[in-house]
């Protein structure tokens, strides 16, 4: 499997942006039948550099996180990167993931410390466990064969009380602990990235990639409830649009598509080195975002643009 940092190296060098895309394991079987049999070929249509699997926040899906990334390598040939938080794990059951992870000739892993259960209060590490991703990072680099990322927060992380900056400056350790690109939290204006960006490249001199997190608006509710977990702010006319279109998820999906894919061309145009898109295991909207954007290859939209490096 290759590792992701030779992908970024590659993609640099060809001038193009690395696309990425993340979903979730599914909790049940037929769910897992239908993101291998309809979701994936949707997703490998695309053309993504990898996909990454999250983590769950608890019970049964973490054991399926290394199963459905080797699964996703064998069967559809595709990267993958497997998610792993400090949550409720000691530094041994840490170690027993990576050898598994390892041993299934799994390449790239996202160190995240991963969220109080529930989603909020305050975070404590068990007895034996890290308190902060980078000490899962350095356990990860110990094993000297992972490409290793971890998460950036444009907006600042919704824990940090000093302010984002101060939040920002927390990648620091991450880079150093053998840290090589950063995938951010979902963010709808882009002036937060490109002032994460100008912050954490060019102020604090971190050569990293920086990779913005895009998510194509599926649901009023859902995102509503998304902002709210992960401390992203939905800006007036985005709230304005989702308070006209109500319950209608496919008028409010319709208008994910057009912000999401004025988003990327922005973002594009600045030259960022990639797109993460959560694709929450739906392919439509993230899909046609793909295309807009003119980034399948061997297709070419009306409107594609040119990336600039
Ligand atoms: P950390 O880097 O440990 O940061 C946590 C807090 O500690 C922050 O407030 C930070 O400012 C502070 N901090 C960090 N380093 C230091 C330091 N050296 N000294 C002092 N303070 C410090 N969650 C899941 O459960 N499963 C997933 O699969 C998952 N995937 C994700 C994918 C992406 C791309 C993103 C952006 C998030 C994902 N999350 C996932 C959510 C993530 O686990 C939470 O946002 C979590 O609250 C923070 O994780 P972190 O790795 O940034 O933590």
């Amino acid at each position: 499997m290759e590792y992701i940092r030779d992908i970024h190296a590659r993609a640099r060098k060809e001038g193009r942006p690395v696309l990425s895309i993340e979903f979730f394991p599914p909790k049940t079987e037929k769910g897992e039948d239908t993101l291998m049999r309809r979701t994936l070929p949707g997703l490998v249509r695309l053309g993504p550099d990898y996909c990454s699997v999250t983590y769950g926040a608890g019970g049964g899906t973490r054991e399926s996180t290394l199963r459905i990334v080797r699964e996703i390598h064998e069967t559809h040939g595709l990267v993958g990167m497997a998610h792993l938080t400090c949550v409720g794990s000691t530094r041994e059951s840490l170690r027993r993931y990576l050898d598994e992870a390892r041993d299934s000739g799994i390449r790239n892993i996202l160190a995240l410390r991963g969220d109080p259960p529930g989603g909020t209060g305050e975070f404590r590490p068990v007895e034996g466990g890290f308190e902060y991703s980078y000490q899962l990072a350095e356990l990860i680099r110990s094993y000297g064969c992972f490409s290793i990322g971890a998460a950036g927060f444009p907006e600042g992380h919704i824990a940090c009380r000093e302010g984002r900056e101060v939040d920002w400056g927390h990648l620091r350790s991450k880079v150093e602990a053998g840290v090589e690109f950063i995938l951010t939290q979902l963010f709808f204006d882009n002036r937060d990235y490109f002032a994460f960006r100008d912050h954490v490249n060019g102020k604090l001199g971190l050569d990293v990639p920086l990779c913005p997190g895009v998510l194509p608006i599926l649901s009023g509710r859902q995102i509503r409830r998304f902002a709210t977990l992960c401390g992203a702010s939905i800006p007036p006319q985005m709230a304005e649009a989702l308070e006209r279109y109500g319950e209608d998820d496919e008028a409010v999906a319709a208008y994910g598509v057009e912000h999401a894919t004025r988003q990327c061309r922005d973002l594009l145009d600045a030259g960022v080195p990639g797109l993460h898109f959560y694709c929450l295991n739906r392919v439509g909207s993230t899909a046609r975002v793909v295309e807009n954007l003119g980034l399948v290859p061997g297709e070419c939209s009306p409107d594609s643009i040119a990336f600039r490096s």
